[in-house]
This record gives structure tokens, sequence and C-alpha cells, in this order.
């Protein structure tokens, strides 16, 4: 290949990683398994290693999420990282022959080295901030540097500490994780049912209602101290016991280890024990204890050089497929999911699988009374690989050719199947208005989606816009619905009519756009009438916009019947207005990278939102990138490398004055 042929090929895979990443990171609604990202990931750093090129945008060397504008954001006292991965033993060994190497050539002398052997909690990063004994922030891992603030979900967790018996500043380090018994609780009384651990305990953290995460019935594990200002440790050990003193929960699983044979052993004693454990781990982590020799093998753009991951496989088993059922979802698309003869899978019992599409069933070779091999990792859903010749006699699956659940005649687009009738097909109308409630979307409290079915089957809504017609009396006719949620739901329907612009552009619930591409959209048009007559040039001019989602907005908005529908809402008062990022360009502030050192008069956190409105990035540490240093009463070392680097600076007074 040639070295454009190669940067082609890299952008595509970069394509895809972002595009999963977001779904991964942001969404909390993964579309494929690890193990599928893990091999395209794995591809683009293969290209990267073998041609020597490394794109700017690569996701190779920057830690995942993306910082979701809804939450307010927290500035890490110390970076956050992720972890390299080993494939297999063999590149365990490499890692540490590399790191011995580097220890070596060192003229100081480290202790023998010692390796700590962990769970890889499979879950959501949290890192707690205490200041004074006090828990005062809670945060995601974000960028690394930058996380988004969810104190108050994560104070819904009963073991987290409100107050640690240590008074210094400092940042702990673990995972929220919603445990499998908390999972099947929640899924025996919930409609809409959680598939995965790892989303499941995500998803709560990042909801801005804590009752939704409360309601998990969420737990934490926490493995590091991130930040300290205080070095009263020496190794991972002395920090584990740091944090049981301070009341953390600390996993018992956690060895130390004197050789790799040994760390092999518990690796393979973990992996044998995972499935009698009630949280999802994907893996265990293998960690350097010594901090002193951490401090030396020191970090990458991504990960620490002195931690490793070793991630588990996931397990495939066989079953047969017993029936295939076909839906209708709100995008019209009607989906395949298998029925299985039930198989016992670490401890729960599979009976569903999904498809995809038809294509898929036809490439994997599936049949009614096939043997197939089915895979499960985190899902609870699993996914169908394969299948296996056996003597049983099989019979095709038929393509369908009405809709399950109107009987109009389907078509098809590609390798999915549609049903046309999005006005009057009922399961797409009650996912279609239910999309339209949704939180990110019209906020409309209330509007649930066994709601919607009431709306839909008892009061004969079918077009969206109807729901802005609604009285209080049509809802008290309802089942369930007195006079104090009846006046709730209309007054949720009513106060949804002033929506702000990315929320309304997500409600319409185009295909392929959700929140983010709302977001460009929003950010580009700054109004829903601009985005009506953009053409498709104007929109794929848009970085994150390609011309699968051009073309769908742009059908979405000529398509008659969408037209009438739209403006019967804005006739009914629907109002999208544009929020913007009023960045004071002028300010002394604007554009630079700063740090901030000892104490001030005000909460850290109040300075550092008021520097970023103000077009500031605020960072944990000081480099030859930093623009400024605010400091403090008694700073540390900071002050010291900032003026070693002839950086600029400034005592709080002088703060105050220019802001
Ligand atoms: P990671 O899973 O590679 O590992 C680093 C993280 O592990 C840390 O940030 C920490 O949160 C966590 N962790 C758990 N236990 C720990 C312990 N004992 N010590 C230290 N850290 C511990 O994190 P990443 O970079 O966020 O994720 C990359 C992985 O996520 C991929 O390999 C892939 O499996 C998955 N992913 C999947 C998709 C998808 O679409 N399915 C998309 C993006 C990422």
């Amino acid at each position: 290949m040639t070295n454009e042929q190669v940067k082609d090929k890299m952008q595509d895979l970069i394509k895809l990683i972002n595009k999963y990443n977001y779904e991964y990171y942001t969404l909390d609604s993964p579309s494929v398994e690890d193990k599928e990202y893990d091999k395209i990931y794995y591809e683009l750093k293969k290209l990267e290693e073998e041609s020597g090129i490394v794109l700017e945008n690569s996701p190779t060397s920057r830690v995942g999420g993306q910082i979701l504008d809804k939450f307010e954001k927290h500035t890490h006292l110390s970076r956050l990282y992720s972890m390299d991965k080993a494939q297999d033993y063999n590149e365990l060994r490499l890692w540490d022959s590399r790191n011995r190497r580097t220890i070596e050539a060192d003229n100081n002398s480290y202790p023998e080295l010692e390796y700590i052997v962990e769970l890889k909690f499979d879950g959501l990063t949290i890192n707690l901030t205490y200041d004074n004994g006090i828990l005062v922030g809670a945060a995601t891992r974000g960028n690394g540097i930058v996380g988004e603030e969810i104190l108050p979900q994560v104070k819904t967790i009963k073991s987290v500490p409100l107050e640690i018996s240590y008074k210094g500043l400092v940042e702990i380090q673990g995972e929220g994780l919603m445990p499998f018994k908390s999972l099947e609780e929640y899924n025996k009384s919930h409609k809409q049912k959680l598939k995965n651990a790892r989303n499941a305990a995500a998803g709560a953290l990042r909801n801005l209602d804590p009752k939704v995460t409360e309601e998990r019935n969420l737990t934490a594990y926490f493995y590091n101290v991130n930040y300290i200002e205080d070095s009263i440790f020496k190794n991972d050990s002395e920090m584990k016991k740091f944090l049981r003193e301070n009341h953390f929960r600390v996993n018992d699983l956690n060895y130390k280890c004197k050789n790799l044979n040994e760390v092999i052993e518990k690796i393979e004693y973990i992996e044998k024990i995972r499935n009698s454990l009630d949280i999802l781990i994907d893996g265990v982590t293998i960690k350097i204890n010594d901090l002193r020799t951490r401090e030396l093998l020191s970090y990458t753009n991504k990960f620490p050089r002195w931690a490793i991951a070793y991630k588990f496989e996931a397990k495939e088993f066989t079953t047969k497929v017993i029936k295939v059922n076909w839906n209708v979802g709100r995008s019209s698309k009607v989906t395949p999911t298998a029925e299985l003869e039930p198989v016992d899978i670490d401890g729960v019992t599979v009976r569903r699988a999904t498809l995809n599409n038809y294509d898929d069933i036809q490439r994997k070779n599936i049949s009614l009374y096939s043997t197939v091999i089915i895979r499960r990792s985190n899902d609870v859903i699993p996914e169908i690989m394969g299948s296996i010749p056996s003597d049983d006699k099989t019979y095709e699956i038929e393509k369908p050719e009405v809709c399950p659940s109107c009987g109009t005649k389907l078509y098809q687009d590609g390798v999915h199947i549609f049903c046309p009738n999005t006005l009057s097909c009922k399961p797409q109308l009650i996912s279609r208005l239910t999309h339209f409630a949704s939180r990110d979307a019209m906020d409309i409290e209330g509007l649930s989606e066994k709601t919607a079915e009431l709306l839909l089957e008892k009061l004969d809504i079918r077009d969206i816009a109807q729901i802005y017609e609604l009285k209080k009396e049509d809802l008290l006719s309802l089942e369930g619905f007195k006079e104090k949620k009846s006046s709730n739901l209309i007054e949720a329907i009513e106060k949804s009519k002033n929506v702000e612009l990315t929320h309304f552009i997500n409600a319409l619930g185009i295909n392929n756009v959700g929140i983010k591409a709302a977001s460009d959209l929003a950010n580009r048009f700054e109004s829903i009438d601009k985005l009506r007559e953009a053409s498709y040039e104007d929109l794929i001019d848009i970085d994150d916009i390609g011309p699968i989602t051009a073309n769908e907005i742009i059908i979405y908005f000529s398509d008659e019947h969408i037209i009438k529908s739209l403006d019967r809402l804005f006739e009914l008062g629907v109002k999208p207005y544009f929020k913007s990022k009023n960045i004071d360009q002028d300010s002394y502030f604007y554009g630079k990278k700063i740090v901030i050192t000892g104490k001030l008069s005000s909460p850290r956190k109040e300075i550092e939102e008021k520097l970023e409105e103000l077009g500031a990035s605020v960072t944990s540490s000081v480099s030859k990138n930093t623009d400024l240093l605010i400091s403090g009463e008694a700073p540390g070392s900071k002050y010291d490398k900032a003026r070693e680097l002839g950086i600029e600076i400034i005592d709080e007074d002088k703060y105050n004055q220019l802001i």
C-alpha cells in the first residue's frame, strides 16, 4: 500500500472507532461487542506500527470519552488514563521485559519487582475529590483531563464515604458498578429491561436525575489514589491500606506477586471464579507495586507503562434456534430476534439472541432448528455468531413480506426491511412518541412508554403534534390518571414547548441523528428554519455528518407528512430556541492553559468553572504548554516548576482584578 492508501484506510478505521466510542462512552449504549471493537482498534494500531504514520485524530493516542454539555465539568487534579492490554501471556512477558530494561538502564536502584494483580472492574470510572475530609466532588473519567461532575448521582451509592479521616486534598479513583443481583431485581420490576451491567451502571451515573441512579442500586470499588497532597505511601499495598483505613470499599481479590508465573497463576484463578462474582469484570489488571518505579516508567499519552490489563475472552456456547420473531421499531425497521432452546450460561438462562437482519441470517447460515454458536460476554441478550452442521431437519427462515404488527407490505432498503406505514403502525408510533418525550429530547416528564401506549390506544393520537392539543379532561378518562397525574402531564407537555434546539432536533428522531449530530446541526444552523433549508452540501460540510446522514436529513425535511406535522407543532406553540456559548474573547483568560496551586479563598472548583466559562482550560500539572499559574497560599511544587519554566504567575488578588 502507498502512504496515501494507508492513510485512507486509517481514516476509515478511525471513523468507525469514533462512532463506536461515541456510542460506548457518550451514549452508554454500544452497538458492537468489545471483541469486535478491539479487533478494529488493533487493526489500526498495527497499521500505525507498521507504517510509522499516526494521524492527528487517531484514537490510539488519547483517552476515550466525550464530555456531555449537560453536566458541569471537573478538571481532575491529576490525569486519568486508559490501560494497555496484553492479548496473551507472551505480550505480558514482553511488557515485563521492556520494563526491566528501562529499570536496568537507570542509574538508581529500585526494589525487587513486585506486581499487584486485581480485578478489572467493568463499570464506569469515578473520581472522588475530598477536601478537608469531606466529599466535595465526583466525576467521570471523560477525556482523562476533564470529566463530568456527577456528585449527586455518586452520593446514591451507599458505600461511598461522605467523610474520611484524611484531611488533605485527595482524589480517589474507583469504578461504579451495577451488581448482577441489582440488575436482576431491576429487570423484574421494569418493562424496559437493562441488557448489560456495564451500560446499566454507566447510564445510571450519567443520568441527570439522581433518582434514576438510586433506583439501580449501584455499588463501587476503589483501587487508586490518583492525587494526594502529601506523599504518604511508597507502594500500591500501602495505598490500598490507606483506602481501607479511610473506609473505601476495596475488593479482596487483590494479590501481591513476586514474578510473572505467580501473576499468571492468579489470572487463571480469577478467570476460574469470575462467574461466582456478583459484579462484572472484563479481566484483571497487573500493576507494578513500587511507586518510585512507576514514576521512572511513566506514561504514554494514553496509558501508564507500569500497568497492563489482561482481558478475558467472552465464552461461546451452542444451542438451537426454535423460532424467529420480527419486530418493528421507531425507525420503521423490522428486525429479527431468535428464540433459543434455553441454555445456561454463567448462571443465566439464555432464551433469546439478536440476529441483526435477514442478510445476517443468510450469511451465518441460520435456519429453524439449526445448531448455532452464541456468545455471551456482558450482554444479557447475546449474539449468534454462526451455525454448525448437524443431522437435525432444519427449515429455511422466511423473509417477512408484511409488517408483523400492522400487516402493511414491507420494503427493503440495503440490508434492512422497513414498514412504510409510519402514520398508523402502532409500535412505531409508540416508540417515536416515547423518544420524542425522552430526557435528551422534549423532556416531558411522565410521558413513559406505557402512557404513550395509552394515548395511542384510548385517545387515538396518530400524530405527535396532537399531544399539544390534549386537555386535562382527555387524560382523566385514562386508566390510572387522577387529577394530579393528569395536571402534571399537561403541565409537562406545556413546559416542553420551550425547547433547546439540540433537544428539539434530537426529538424529531431523524434516522442517524442522535444527540451528538443534533448538537452539531444546532451549532451550525442555529435555527430549525435554517436547518430545514440546508442543502446536501451544507450538511456534509459539517465534520461529523457523512453522506448517509446528510441524505437522511434531506429526505426527512422533504417528506410531505413531516412538513405538515412540523408546521402543526409550531402552530401549537412549540418554540425551539438556540443557546449559544457566549465566550468573551477579550477576557484576559480567554484561550489560556491555566494551572492552579495552593489554597484560595473560594472553592477551587468555582474558580475553575469561572475560568472555563471565559474560554480558558484548566489543567492539573505545569508543563511548557502552560500559559499561566494562579497561586494561592502555601503553593506546592507547581509553583517552583512554573518559575523554572518562566511561566507567568499571578496571585489571588490579581486574579480577582482581572476577572
Ligand atoms: P480500559 O477498559 O481499556 O481500561 C482502563 C480502565 O479500566 C480505567 O480507566 C478504569 O476505569 C478501569 N479499571 C477497572 N478496574 C481497574 C483497576 N483495578 N485498576 C485500574 N483501572 C481499572 O478502558 P478504556 O480505555 O475506557 O476502554 C477501552 C475498552 O473499552 C476497549 O478495549 C473495549 O473493550 C471497550 N470499548 C468498547 C466499545 C464498543 O463499542 N463495544 C467502544 C469503546 C470501548
